[in-house]
């Protein structure tokens, strides 16, 4: 069935050679526009210490820890990466949500101000495409939890004005918006009547409405409130996943393809395979045994040829195949290719990335078992850019015409 389904939409396997495959999957990385829905880098300024008044993080050079900084981008072909503005569920009831997200746009805007030669703000697919023109990585916004527009709808406008462009409508637990995957409450059963307001007023400004996060029955309302197509920023398929509410199931990978929107799948590797957390306990506890038995630590030579060793024949990761299989999946589900984009998680699932996927310099990898699939440059093309892009202008055109 699959097979079949695949075969209406995409050309046969192609002739190249692997390492011809390699070379035209990082020449279509650079050639196209590249968007990742959700990378962390906000949140990983935050918690390294990095304040307003403390300064940048240095991204314009490469960096040691995180998946993401400048030198890397440009490796990897990725050109306007969506910078979480993400607010912890915690704020919910310290408040403080609207000040942390004020402050996290403002850590984002210093890293243009700061290197204007490499980072650029943009709050449209035509500004993305401007800064492309120029060699400009592009930084759009999405806010991660409605959180500092739960109790005041103005915020909503405000936070429009301060470029966020999606907002994810909650995260881990129940908001005054909506109710999440991760909280067993349900204490709206969905949208709350406020939360109905929210996309309403997302609509009317020209906000994505994100889906990533949200509880399978906030999802079906927003389908049937929202006036534009939404996007879901950072989600994987339920189908290698079962029970995991986070990912999105078939119907309504199928209900977001008919509603023209775009899945944009979350490389973390328990977002991808549900029997990736047994494989690296066991291999976890593996490696502390192995250390502790033989006195080494992590940095010791002798450690760290043994566990390079250890890890190839036993890597406990999902792997680029594993996130092709995902994308598979949803053109299987939608019938075509115009639905999945990327979105990675970078700088914000930790130790979990994929096996060939570590950070953002490796989307060539990715590429390149795609088209390795049968994947034509058509095909990439929308993946990389050409879906989210049509989704963000068919918001743009619904909050003009409102
Ligand atoms: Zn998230």
């Amino acid at each position: 069935m699959l097979a079949l389904i695949l075969c209406a939409c995409t050309p046969e396997k192609t002739e190249l050679t692997d390492a011809e495959l390699m070379e035209k999957a990082k020449e279509l990385a650079h050639k196209y526009i590249m968007v990742d829905g959700h990378v962390d880098l906000p949140y990983r300024m935050q918690v390294g210490g990095f304040t307003l008044r403390r300064g940048a993080l240095d991204v314009s050079v490469r960096t040691d820890g995180g998946n993401f900084d400048f030198p890397r981008t440009k490796e990897g072909g990725l050109d306007a990466p969506f910078m979480s503005i993400y607010i912890p569920a915690r704020y919910q009831r310290t408040g403080g949500a609207a000040e942390l997200a004020d402050s996290l746009i403002s850590m984002t805007e210093r890293l243009t101000q700061k290197w204007p030669d490499k980072f650029a703000m943009a709050y449209s697919p035509d500004d993305v495409e401007r800064n492309f023109s120029k060699g400009l990585i592009s930084l759009p916004m999405g806010m991660e939890n409605g959180a500092p527009v739960e109790n005041d709808i103005a915020k909503v406008e405000h936070f429009f004005k301060r470029g966020v462009r999606y907002i994810t409508l909650t995260h881990g637990r129940d908001n005054k918006i909506c109710d999440s995957s991760y909280d067993t409450t349900r204490t709206h059963g969905g949208l709350s009547d406020y939360g109905k307001q929210v996309v309403s007023e997302m609509n009317r400004l020209g906000i994505m409405v994100d889906i990533s996060h949200v509880s399978d029955d906030t999802f079906w309302q927003v389908m049937d409130l929202a006036k534009a197509p939404a996007i879901a920023s950072h989600s994987s398929a339920r189908k290698f996943t079962p029970g995991f509410e986070r990912n999105m199931n078939d119907d309504m990978i199928k209900k977001l393809g008919e509603e023209d929107g775009v899945i944009m799948i979350n490389f973390g590797s328990s977002f991808l395979d549900s029997a990736y957390r047994a494989r690296k306990s066991k291999y976890d506890e593996h490696v502390i045994n192995w250390l502790a038995d033989n006195e080494l630590t992590r940095d010791d030579p002798k450690a760290r040829s043994y566990l390079k060793e250890y890890t190839k024949n036993n890597d406990p990761w999902a792997n680029v195949a594993t996130v092709a299989d995902h994308i598979d999946h949803v053109v299987a589900i939608t019938g075509g290719t115009d639905n999945v984009g990327f979105g990675s998680d970078f700088d914000g699932v930790g130790d979990s990335l994929p096996t060939g996927l570590k950070d953002v310099s490796q989307y060539p990898n990715l590429i390149f078992e795609l088209l390795k699939r049968g994947y034509t440059e058509e095909d990439i093309a929308k993946i990389c850019y050409k879906n989210v892009f049509r989704v963000w202008r068919a918001v743009e055109k619904v909050a003009a015409n409102s």
